[in-house]
């Protein structure tokens, strides 16, 4: 497949079209950025980590049924995925209060959110992606109600399965965001799911492994990442979503 014309630049993630019909590649830089873009720094190997998570959460979730924009890694840092209509919406998944619910709502960090709560912001940076409800949604035009409900449905499957997935390495999923688009009428998950767009926190520590170590210079960002990356990807990929893990000596088989 040959690279052709840059069709999107943003703060981490390029998009160029392919010779491939429908085709399109997603390049993930070294850049990262906080704060609305108030803070930005180029880290080497940064876009390899999250497009390694990125692709391994996309194909687990793939072979739990969720549709995602996913195709294939091309190298480390660029994946071919499904051109899809993107939805200006940023879906986010709370299971435990931290980050803007904080700052913005009587809640105390760290306390969880059962069931979990979605926030679905307007994806707009001019705007500074304000928070929407439903009724905002459909009257903007974004989506229609049973895709809004189809939405939510598949952000607590995702929900579910990877905090099953990550709780086997340790990791308490604390939140994320997920952006969704479609091709006819089918909704795909697109974007990336990454170390950039999760808050991931220690179980035995409490300790940040995410990008609230850049946010909050919690510490070495790099190290953090590639730690966490390493982590992630050795979660046994074939563990069924949501069940509690069977009780065994075995130790459990990794697929990497
Ligand atoms: P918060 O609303 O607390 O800032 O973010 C909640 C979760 O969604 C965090 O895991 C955060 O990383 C993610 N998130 C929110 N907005 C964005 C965004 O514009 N870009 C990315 N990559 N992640 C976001």
């Amino acid at each position: 497949m040959k690279q052709k014309k840059l069709l999107y630049t943003g703060k981490a993630k390029s998009v160029y079209r392919t010779d491939a019909k429908g085709t399109l590649i997603v390049e993930f830089r070294d850049d990262i950025t906080a704060f609305d873009g108030g803070k930005k720094d180029t880290l080497k190997n940064k876009g390899s980590y999250n497009a390694g998570v990125s692709a391994f959460f996309f194909s687990y979730l793939e072979k739990n049924g969720v549709k995602t924009h996913f195709l294939e890694m091309l190298d480390e840092n660029r994946m071919a995925v499904r051109e899809l209509s993107m939805i200006p919406l940023e879906v986010i998944v709370r299971n435990f209060a931290a980050g803007s619910i904080v700052r913005n709502y009587p809640f105390v960090e760290g306390s969880p959110l059962k069931p979990p709560v979605i926030v679905i912001d307007y994806k707009d940076d001019s705007r500074h992606d304000p928070m929407l409800n439903d009724e905002l949604i459909v009257a903007l035009k974004l989506a229609t109600p049973t895709e809004l409900k189809k939405i939510k449905t598949i952000a607590l499957k995702i929900n579910t399965l990877l905090v099953g997935l990550l709780a086997k390495e340790g990791i308490t999923l604390v939140d994320f965001k997920l952006e969704f688009g479609r091709q006819n009428k089918t909704i795909y998950l697109g974007d990336e799911i990454s170390m950039d767009s999760m808050r991931l926190w220690d179980k035995k520590t409490g300790e940040s492994l995410d990008k609230d170590v850049y946010r909050f210079n919690k510490g070495d960002v790099m190290a953090t990442y590639n730690r966490v990356a390493a982590r992630i990807t050795r979660a046994p990929k074939t563990a069924s979503a949501g069940k509690k893990a069977k009780s065994s000596k075995k130790p459990e088989k990794r697929t990497r």
